[in-house]
């Protein structure tokens, strides 16, 4: 352990002289009267001149300062050995379980600092600062570790030793919490940037088509409402046309080249992954739209579900209609 230097402090918000049975709070620095929690820091070796002897007869002698935790504190520890049990790869990444925890307990510091608690479940809070997964866990350690690390009271121990802050994390200066708010900052934009899976909808009610008008599909992440005339997708002739949806790929498709059997074919070529160098003109699948099928036939699981995709990109492959 490195010895404390006789720097002054870079900033120092209003302190107390501690009395005889009170303890700092090693994170945010108030006066804990008649501590529970007791927290040593091994500042290092120090030379004491022994009495009596000359100015070169000297003694080693560690030199430990003793800190404690409020309440506040107290919780915050609780959480993040918490955290360590959630999220052991996480936490093994940090090393030693003791230095996951402290790294832990800094990260979350910072949201008390700032103000911003960061709780551990954001599904039962709605809290936007949360971490409730390991990849959040990992960003924030990512974004705001170094000044986390800063933070505790303690971190100058021999200097703070007998004081404590008026209030919590009195003793840090600007530029940290500046350092710690950017980090922050980054975190919630990282977690909001998270890429997640498209949710998947179901065919939306009044639609009386129960999947892609074309496709089939019955699940999409996005749906197009329109009416159908099944008769030029190869149904029957109908008094009427029918309340239907497209999955955005068909939606595309119909929106080049009008509901018929053109646009069924680029849809198909679509679906399969064949990119069309030409027109489509001259292109038609010998199939059935899905609105062509009897009204309460049962969606799709994939798109065009039982077409040979394989054979239709060496069709294509061969017509020189590359995929
Ligand atoms: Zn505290
Ligand atoms: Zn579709």
């Amino acid at each position: 352990m490195t010895t404390a230097t006789a720097q002054p402090l870079p900033h120092v918000g209003i302190t107390l002289n501690l009395t005889r049975d009170a303890k700092a709070c090693a994170m945010c620095g108030v006066a804990v009267e008649h501590p529970v929690d007791r927290v040593d820091v091994n500042v290092g070796v120090r030379w004491h001149r022994l009495p009596g002897g000359n100015a070169s007869d000297r003694a080693p002698r560690s030199l430990v300062v003793t800190f404690s935790r409020c309440e506040a504190c107290a919780v915050r520890r609780q959480h993040a050995e918490a955290l360590v049990e959630l999220y052991p790869r996480v936490a093994a990444a940090q090393g030693a379980r003791d230095v996951a925890a402290l790294r832990f307990e800094a990260v979350l510091a910072v949201g008390d600092l700032l103000r911003a608690p960061i709780s551990l479940d954001g599904a039962v809070s709605g809290n936007v600062s949360a971490v409730a997964s390991a990849r959040e866990l990992a960003l924030l350690l990512e974004r705001v570790l170094a000044p986390a690390l800063a933070l505790p009271f303690s971190r100058d121990a021999e200097a703070r030793q007998g004081i404590a802050g008026a209030s919590p994390w009195a003793h840090v200066g600007p530029e940290l919490r500046t350092a710690a708010r950017d980090g922050l900052a980054a975190w919630l934009r990282a977690r909001i940037a998270k890429p997640s899976s498209p949710v998947a909808l179901p065919v939306p009610e009044g639609a009386e088509v129960l999947g892609c008008a074309l496709c089939g599909v019955g699940t999409a992440t996005a749906w197009r409402r329109f009416n159908v005339n099944p008769r030029p997708l190869g149904g029957s002739t109908r008094a009427r046309a029918l309340a239907a949806v497209a999955c955005p790929v068909c939606a595309d498709a119909i929106d080049r080249y009008g509901v018929g059997r053109t646009a069924l074919a680029a849809a198909l070529l679509a679906h399969a992954g064949v990119r069309r160098l030409g027109g489509v003109d001259d292109l038609e699948a010998d199939l059935l739209a899905f609105a062509a099928l009897p009204i309460g036939t049962p969606p799709n699981a994939t798109p065009f579900e039982g077409a040979d995709f394989d054979a239709l990109r060496r069709d294509a492959a061969r017509l020189g209609v590359t995929a």
